[in-house]
């Protein structure tokens, strides 16, 4: 049993994800965290589960989702994992974070690579990679087949869609990510976004206004 929590961060309202199982093994994704309270919430709450904190993943690399990645790469001895496509996208931030204000922004190194079709594996838990570009140009979700859940960063939202006017972005790009990858999935899936509140595929097939089902 995968248990996902939700945390908010930073002046862009981005979800911070701790994916964990029954193990105590857990994964950290999109780690938003740049104050220090806010690395702190994040810190609590791993060591009141008595976590074990196995790997760093990024569904992108846009700012707002990376400005904990090098905190949580070394509070917990971890290597950072991504899409090599959105090398540019992390890159870009050594101009972009000083730019929104995040001067004090330090860069994770990225270990390893991950594409579509590949897996990431933690305690008993086991994710699919889903290559799904269009917001950014190296952007992943994380499928949990069992469960029925997918963690799907900024590509779509409760109602809405990521963003494709970003360095990289493409609507047809993205509309056709969600197209191929999310709405093949079965209705009651879950998606947790990088923003927002949790929607299903069924919900959005039916209801979302930019990437008709
Ligand atoms: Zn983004």
């Amino acid at each position: 049993m995968m248990h996902i929590e939700v945390f908010t961060f930073n002046p862009f309202q981005e979800n911070t994800l701790v994916l964990s199982d029954d193990s105590g093994a857990c994964v950290i994704v999109d780690p938003g965290c740049f104050e220090d309270h806010e690395k702190a919430e994040l810190q609590a709450y791993v060591e009141e589960k008595g976590l074990k904190v196995e790997g760093l993943l990024n569904t992108h690399c846009h700012v707002d989702h990376v400005l904990g990645n090098a905190w949580v790469a070394r509070t917990y001895g971890v290597e950072l994992t991504m899409h090599r496509l959105d090398l540019p996208t992390f890159k870009a931030n050594e101009v972009v974070a000083p730019q929104y204000g995040f001067a004090a922004y330090e860069a994770a190194n990225p270990v390893h690579f991950v594409d579509e079709g590949d897996q990431i594996t933690f305690g008993n838990t086991t994710l699919e990679i889903f290559f799904t570009p269009g917001h950014a140009p190296g952007h992943i979700v994380f499928y949990h087949r069992e469960q029925g859940v997918v963690i799907g960063g900024d590509v779509l939202f409760r109602g809405s869609i990521g963003r494709t006017d970003l360095p990289g972005g493409d609507f047809d790009t993205l509309a056709a990510s969600i197209r191929s990858k999310l709405y093949t999935l079965p209705e009651e899936v879950v998606v947790y976004p990088g923003h927002g509140p949790e929607t299903n595929i069924g919900f959005e097939k039916q209801n979302n206004p930019f990437v008709k089902g």
